[in-house]
């Protein structure tokens, strides 16, 4: 069992949800690995692996086209999975879920249909500077279309945003407040509800990146309250090519389709077409079967264990690895906002964080190294990149006190 300091209700067998990770039992340069590499990608439990093998080789079929027998399971299936996400972030109906290839692709639609449509000349997105690329390079080029502009919100030292800061940002000119969840980069946790709050009292629509977020806390995008939340099955546990967005129906209803082809259609002519209801308007061409099925035995899969044992754990993970990371002189943690998710970004003295993660890879440990697509805020913070180690909930302490090892003997080597 692992140990909650001061909430025993909370804590789980973590042996036994190992065991169900099967990478998680491999050997990386002859040693046990440590994946700790969680925000680039989560690992898969059986469940899930199961599910895809399960797919193709008893169901595969497409879905929504026929009257035979598998058609209508997949199809069942396929719509099953939609539920579990809406269900899972509370969505009011199954219209409001949109299936994509992932939390990018989820923004470049809205990007394209919404911003297409409500974006003009003079207007401005807000964004914060703590965005991913996916929230920063679809609105730069959609601003560069439509002759809008792109206004950025600084952070705090500690990574965190000043409201106040941002809430000045909000002009009669601001159509669209596009902000992270959770940085992949820093860790912050924003005040999504809050700030959305914010932003709705200027007529403001808001989307938040949830890409990091479905995999530490509890989403809801009705108490959020946010226009669009988009997010990634791999960084939940679920496969990769599939993840989605929410939007308000009334929103979505109003927005033109995204791609055309089959699928998203009601009736086709030469001269005309009409489109499909919600929510296949927006989803053109075969859909990722599988990899709906297998995000959907990712979502019970931690259901069943419970986000607030998840973050229980993974807050004392962050807890103990940010207590021995600071008895270090020589480290250099990047990002403290005070509502932190379980991840370090970190420099190592003055060595590069490439030749850093070199010599913790030697170790078998998973780290990532560089920009972690968040080069503007890395230039404003005048680095070259960091090391970060994310943790999940199958990660251990022992696993953290190996990260020190190998922190130690990189400090040998280089300094
Ligand atoms: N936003 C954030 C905050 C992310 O961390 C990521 C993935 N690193 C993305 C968006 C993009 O997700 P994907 O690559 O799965 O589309």
């Amino acid at each position: 069992m692992n140990s909650i300091p001061g909430n025993p209700d909370l804590s789980f067998d973590l042996e036994k949800i190992r065991a169900d990770f099967p990478i998680l039992s491999r050997k990386v340069h002859n040693k046990p690995l440590v994946y700790f590499d969680n925000a680039a990608t989560t690992q898969k439990p059986q469940v899930v692996i199961d599910t895809l093998v399960e797919y193709y080789s008893g169901m595969n079929s497409n879905v929504h086209r026929g009257v035979h027998y598998l058609s209508v399971e997949a199809t069942s299936a396929f719509e099953g999975a939609r539920e579990k996400v809406r269900a899972f972030v509370n969505a009011s109906s199954t219209e409001e879920i949109i299936f994509t290839r992932g939390c990018t692709e989820a923004i470049n639609l809205i990007a394209n249909s919404w911003g297409g449509d409500n974006i003009n000349s003079g207007d401005e997105i807000l964004i914060s500077a703590i965005e991913h690329h996916s929230n920063l390079v679809p609105w730069q080029m959609l601003c560069e279309v439509r002759h809008a502009k792109l206004i950025v919100c600084p952070v705090l030292a500690d990574g965190s945003i000043d409201l106040e800061v941002l809430a000045g940002l909000m002009s009669s000119k601001t159509r669209l407040l596009a902000i992270t969840h959770i940085s992949n980069t820093l860790g912050t946790i924003n005040p999504v509800k809050e700030i959305t709050k914010l932003a709705h009292e200027k007529g403001i629509v808001v989307l938040i990146d949830g890409a990091q977020a479905m995999s530490h806390l509890k989403v809801n995008v009705r108490d959020i309250g946010c226009d669009f939340y988009t997010f990634s099955a791999h960084k939940v546990y679920g496969p990769m090519g599939i993840g989605g967005l929410y939007g308000k129906k009334d929103i979505l209803t109003a927005m033109r389709p995204y791609q055309g082809g089959g699928e998203m259609i009601k009736n086709v002519t030469f001269e005309k077409t009409t489109f499909n209801d919600l929510p296949y308007k927006f989803e053109a061409g075969t859909p990722n079967v599988s990899g709906a099925l297998g995000f959907g035995a990712a979502l019970d899969y931690i259901s069943r264990i419970g986000l607030d044992r998840i973050s229980a754990w993974e807050n004392e993970l962050l807890r103990y690895a940010t207590e021995r990371f600071s008895a270090d002189p020589l480290i250099k943690i990047i990002g403290n906002a005070p509502q932190k998710s379980s991840l370090i970004s970190f420099l190592i003295g003055n060595i590069h964080p490439y030749d850093a993660g070199t010599i913790i890879d030697q170790f078998g440990i998973a780290v990532r190294t560089g920009t972690h697509c968040t080069q503007p805020l890395m230039n404003s913070l005048g680095i070259p990149g960091t090391i970060r180690a994310s943790f999940a909930f199958y990660n251990t302490k022992e696993e953290i006190d190996r990260l020190m090892e190998a922190i130690v003997k990189v400090e040998e080597l280089f300094l």
